[in-house]
């Protein structure tokens, strides 16, 4: 079985509206759905998470040159070609028109990008050809999936503790977990709504806070020092980017709360260094940004030797698969709000269930979802 051809769809919803987290806006949701094709007539889905979507789409099109023609079961090799595009001179094609290209000409987290969706696909191919769903191919025996619901943005034209409610009502829909933003505003503002969620919550229900990447090593660390005692399960991604591995490991050495992180990290060389320098005890890398399930699962297994928890970023679809199987498959994440993330309701045609407080898997062959191409036409980008 040969692959074919590779076919992009970019779409983009306008959410109406801004969603803060402690630095950066969400203004739209928006996803590259990618086809592989092959000489058998299985199709595999991907899905990419990534900007300039454009670019990626582009780089699509140089990246279905290179491995038309190969295995599409071999997923290690077809990754290895794609990859070496960031470091050898396969990569000098990139934007050959535009000047010197240099590694990728700049593009690395494109790349990476374009790979995910491509890699993603095959993983999906390698289980409709084999009539197996993806999470029984790694090895998992039980297709429920715990999830915890995540939101609690500062939402443009509310109230900053309109965050009470949101969460409250993620716990009577049946979650046991809750993840919400922080540092996004002073740290006044930021107990204010933590102290409310975690009153309204009860004591039993999970609590997260995510900075996303919006704090110094000290406000970091006054932050968690003023937030520990609303017991906080996790404290995620709380350094700025520029110093978001060896700062974090000397914020975990601080503070008793667990650190988590890993969406922002491209590599599964990254991730090493964010688990031994960082010291993080939850890995969030997300294969539909950067190097796809192969690189996630290469992530999961070192992180399962130090004795790190994982609990990817995002996609419950695709991240469901090796949580299952994983050994130290902590949770997956989920996004309940649907003005936030109208694309679970409206985008896929078939995916897995969600239900207090777990998703579940199905028994379709390959990752058990699939795209209603009418609204990814109407949302295309
Ligand atoms: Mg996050």
């Amino acid at each position: 079985m040969k692959i074919e051809k590779i076919v992009a769809h970019p779409i983009s919803f306008d959410l109406g509206k801004e969603f803060w987290m402690s630095r950066e806006p969400y203004r739209t949701a928006s996803s590259i759905i990618v086809q592989v094709f092959t000489d058998d007539g299985v199709v595999g889905l991907g899905q990419i998470h990534g900007r300039p979507m454009k670019e990626i789409v582009e780089i699509l099109g140089l990246m279905e040159t290179l491995i038309k023609g190969m295995d599409a079961m071999a997923h290690e090799a077809v990754w290895a070609k794609l990859f070496s595009l960031t470091h050898s001179r396969a990569g000098t094609n990139l934007d050959k028109d535009k000047g010197q290209p240099h590694f990728g000409a700049g593009k690395r987290p494109q790349i990476l990008a374009a790979l995910a969706g491509i890699d993603i696909a095959l993983w999906d191919i390698k289980g409709k050809a084999l009539q197996t769903p993806v999470w029984r191919l790694l090895g998992g025996t039980d297709p429920l999936v715990y999830a915890y619901a995540s939101g609690g943005y500062y939402e443009q034209g509310e109230s900053p503790l309109k965050v009470i409610d949101e969460m409250a009502s993620y716990v009577e829909m049946g979650y046991t977990a809750v993840k919400m933003k922080c540092g996004g505003t002073d740290l006044k503002g930021d107990i204010a709504r933590i102290s409310g969620v975690r009153e309204a919550i009860g004591p039993n229900t999970k609590l997260m806070l995510d900075a996303n990447l919006g704090y110094t090593l000290d406000e970091a660390t006054a932050a968690i020092e003023a937030f520990e005692e609303f017991d906080i399960f996790w404290f995620e991604e709380p350094i700025y980017w520029y110093d978001g591995i060896r700062a974090v490991g000397k914020l975990a050495q601080r503070t008793r709360v667990p650190i988590a992180g890993g969406e922002s990290q491209m590599t599964a060389w990254e991730a090493r260094d964010l688990v031994d320098m960082g010291g993080v005890r939850y890995m969030q890398f997300d294969a539909t940004r950067f190097g796809g399930l192969t690189e996630l699962i290469r992530v999961a297994n070192y992180c399962l030797v130090h004795d790190v928890q994982f609990v990817p970023h995002h996609d419950p679809q695709i991240h469901g698969h090796p949580v299952c199987a994983m050994r130290n498959g902590f949770g997956l994440e989920t996004f309940p709000n649907k003005e936030r993330d109208p694309l679970w309701d409206t985008l896929f045609s078939l995916k897995p269930e969600i239900k207090d407080s777990f998703v579940r898997l199905n028994e379709q062959p390959g990752l058990g979802f699939d795209i209603d191409w009418s609204t990814a036409k109407k949302f295309a980008a």
